[in-house]
């Protein structure tokens, strides 16, 4: 009777050490995910035939750009996102073949937004995703490197630092405590964020080479999203939301100095050098409508 008893027990023990350690957990899950796609770091994008409108080759690429969000929608439904919405970031807004997307996600088109590339983001979001993304403006060997205007501006300093469009919109995150747990483009960017953002979950899709590429298949690119995404989720602990102190400083180094007087006029706004100026913003939210009244109008 007594080894009975001491046997009942140890398998009462051990059934309780298994569902405490070994059996799986119910996890937190429910995340809600923000994607935030650029173009020109979609795997096999290498200049404008494929990034604007009147490119040649635009039409397809477009259709990589939205699979290649589609395969984050996929990673991130797997991990366990019950909602995703995605935000199309590039030139017009509106690249994402909307009939080819996840139907499980809502997706935000057109411009001007008062929180540009992260437009609807807030504090109810678990992870962000950067998809297409490139390096800032001035990057060696990096695919169509620039900063929010290829045209208008060299480089966007926040509070002293020179950020690469990954980094001002984790910023925007990083105000409603929201990290960024994964990036996709070129090897440059990725290392950009790594850098200044921790250590994300980098999927690099081409290998910038000076301004030009080594990329891989769009379907290969896709799958390392997917998996990505989910490795991504799967660790979301590790990352930290990239918070700056308050009030924000902004400076704006324009390619054209009658950018930089036109907008040192206005109140409020001090003029560095013929082609900088400086802006205090209390938080990012106001940095990045005053950025955005600079690129839309
Ligand atoms: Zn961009």
């Amino acid at each position: 009777m007594k080894k009975r008893s001491v046997l009942l027990a140890f398998f009462l023990l051990l059934i309780l050490f298994l569902s405490l350690f070994a059996l799986p957990q119910p996890g937190p899950n429910n995340f809600k995910v923000y994607i935030s796609a650029d173009i020109e770091g979609i795997g096999g994008v290498v200049s404008r035939m494929q990034t604007s409108w009147e490119g040649e080759e635009y039409q397809r690429f477009r259709r990589f750009m939205t699979q290649e969000v589609n395969a984050a929608i996929e990673g991130a439904l797997d991990a366990g996102a019950t909602e995703v919405v995605v935000s199309d970031s590039h030139g017009s807004g509106q690249n994402i073949l909307i009939e080819e997307l996840n139907k499980e996600v809502k997706l935000i088109r057109d411009w001007p937004r008062p929180l540009i590339m992260m437009e609807g983001i807030d504090e109810t979001f678990d992870a962000v995703f950067f998809i297409g993304y490139h390096a800032r403006e001035g990057s060696r060997d990096a695919t169509l490197a620039h900063t929010m205007s290829g045209s208008r501006i060299f480089d966007i300093k926040l509070n002293g630092i020179s950020v690469p469009e990954a980094g001002f919109n984790a910023a925007i995150a990083g105000h409603f405590g929201v990290p960024v747990a994964l990036i996709s483009g070129d090897q440059t960017i990725v290392a950009q964020a790594k850098e200044l953002l921790g250590d994300v979950e980098g999927v690099v899709v081409k290998e910038g080479i000076g301004t030009i590429a080594k990329t891989i298949h769009p379907e290969k690119a896709q799958k390392l999203i997917k998996e990505g995404a989910i490795r991504a989720l799967k660790r979301l602990k590790d990352f930290q939301p990239f918070k700056l102190q308050t009030p924000v400083t902004m400076e704006i180094t324009f390619k054209d100095e009658v950018y930089a007087s036109l907008v040192g006029m206005l109140p409020g706004v001090k003029q560095l050098d013929g082609r900088t100026i400086s802006f205090t913003g209390e938080d990012m939210v106001e940095v990045s409508k005053f950025l955005s009244a600079i690129l839309f109008l």
